[in-house]
């Protein structure tokens, strides 16, 4: 059976030896190789194939790679695919352009086969998590959940861990000047006892020094890092004092997002932290807007009550519970009285006081596990599970009572108004009888609801009333 494809990759090369070359080496790991010789070719086929990871020559006949990172990034349909460069020594200055151009990492001949396979995994394993999350963004966004977010961020944390303080102090204070990002140093023993969910750097920078008795410790930290809930989406930036490929290869199945081989360079050290701060905001957006947009698909934004939506298939799960338990739930629908009245006298504002107000004494006057959730204009509904009768029917009393008894504040009276509720009752899954197959239908127990509610209305309103039992 043939084994599945790791991933689609470009190769850009004008040499035609070089592309085979590389092929070779991706096709024996399973990749699926696409090649362009010139960086249009490249950008029409990245816009066709859409591949995972771009790997081109440092030079090409129509421009740098620089350049061509540059143009894939001004269209949107390419801008997330990552590049890397392959390159014959170059001077310093090419390589630092390359990479403030936005790629991720500049590789140099006789390339190591061990750590090239190690990075190109690394790189489509970023990418396919960040593409994972774009995915669901896109859902929030045709659903209409998302917002934009400022892609401006604040200046961030990094920590720097190593065995050696005062190396690891040294090369603090070199990058300190050109980074906003703010840098603390830990040994490897304490880099993660002290963070609370609040306090988790962005980036971890872990130096591994010249000599390999201390690097075991290094790694065993960045393993963690990944392991552990609150630093698992944290950047990584291993920095290896001297070239060690197979070292190198093993940090990144780790999970080091970057390393660099051949020891600290200031400048490419702060464009690598920049890149990674970068990229670690786009993905903390994009989480943050999945979950925003989930959270935003469940509640009520005027009285952060969950919604319908959240309140059916909730009933739904408290009934099935019920059945199992044996033990009684209740279901209520409390509306409030005449509401369209006060939005008449007092205006739209003063009615969305009401609501906000009511729904903070609905939920306060219940316990933890009972839901309230906004179900219509002035409607709610109340799951309260594990109730039995006399407890519903006090519960109910009490809030019609909390919503009846005090005046609400509005800002179109000056006086606080009045306002009332109805609330009917009903209770699902009687103790000491079989529970009825329409017991677990959520629709039909907040039928039975809305059928005492009215005729709480009908009864004259603010009051409750008791579903009467199926016979
Ligand atoms: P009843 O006692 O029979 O329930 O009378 P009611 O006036 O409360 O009921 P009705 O259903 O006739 O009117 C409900 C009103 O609630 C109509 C609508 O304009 C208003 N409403 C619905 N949603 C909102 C909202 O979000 N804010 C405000 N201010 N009013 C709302
Ligand atoms: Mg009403
Ligand atoms: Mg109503």
């Amino acid at each position: 059976m043939a084994k599945r494809v790791q991933g689609k990759i470009l190769i850009v090369d004008a040499i035609s030896t070089n592309r085979i070359v590389l092929k070779v080496k991706l096709a024996s790991a399973f990749y699926e190789v696409i090649q362009a010789s010139t960086a249009d070719e490249a950008c029409v086929a990245a816009l066709r194939h859409n591949p995972d990871l771009i790997i081109s020559a440092m030079a090409l006949p129509d421009c740098d790679s620089a350049q061509l990172c540059r143009k894939l990034q001004q269209n949107p349909q390419t801008r997330a695919i990552p590049m890397m460069v392959i390159g014959c020594r170059p001077h310093a200055d090419t390589r630092l352009r390359a990479l403030e151009a936005g790629v991720q990492d500049v590789m140099l001949k006789p390339i190591d086969d061990t750590l090239l396979l190690a990075r190109v995994r690394s790189l489509i394993r970023a990418h396919n998590t960040a593409a994972e999350w774009q995915m669901r963004d896109d859902t929030s966004r045709a659903l209409g959940f998302a917002e934009d977010v400022a892609d401006f961020g604040p200046p961030g944390q990094a920590i720097v861990v190593g065995t050696d303080s005062a190396h690891t102090g040294a090369l603090i204070e070199l990058l300190t000047p050109s980074l906003r990002t703010k840098l603390t140093y830990s040994a490897p023993e304490t880099a993660l006892r002290d963070l609370t969910p609040g306090k988790v750097p962005d980036v971890f920078i872990l130096v591994l020094e010249e000599e390999d008795s201390h690097s075991g410790e290094v790694l065993r930290l960045l393993a963690a890092i990944r392991a552990t809930a609150i630093t698992r989406h944290a950047g990584v930036l291993v920095l290896q004092s001297r070239p060690d490929p197979g070292l190198g290869a093993y940090a990144l199945d780790l999970g080091a997002d970057d390393l660099m081989t051949d020891g600290f360079d200031r400048k490419e050290m702060s464009l690598r932290v920049k890149a990674m701060m970068r990229r670690k905001r786009v993905a903390d957006q994009l989480r943050a807007t999945v979950r925003t947009g989930l959270k935003a698909a469940v509640s009520d934004p005027l009285t952060g009550l969950h919604n319908r939506r959240y309140a059916m298939p909730h009933l739904a799960r408290v009934a099935e519970h019920s059945a199992a338990t044996g033990r009684s739930f209740a279901v209520m629908v409390a509306d409030l009285d005449h509401f369209k009245r006060i939005n008449d006298l007092y205006g739209h504002a003063s009615g969305d006081a009401v609501l906000v107000e009511a729904a903070r004494r609905l939920r306060e006057n219940l316990r933890g596990v009972d839901l309230v959730a906004r179900i219509g204009g002035e409607e709610f509904l109340i799951v309260m599970p594990a109730t039995p009768l006399s407890e519903a029917r006090a519960a109910a009393r009490r809030l019609c009572r909390k919503i009846g008894g005090t005046g609400f504040a509005v800002p179109g009276s000056s006086d606080p108004i009045t306002v009332t509720v109805s609330i009917g009752v009903t209770i699902g899954g009687m103790q000491g009888k079989r529970m009825p197959a329409s017991d677990k239908d959520a629709n039909h127990l907040l039928d039975a609801a809305d059928k005492a509610l009215y005729e709480a209305k009908v009864q004259g309103r603010n009051q409750i009333n008791l579903a009467r039992p199926a016979a």
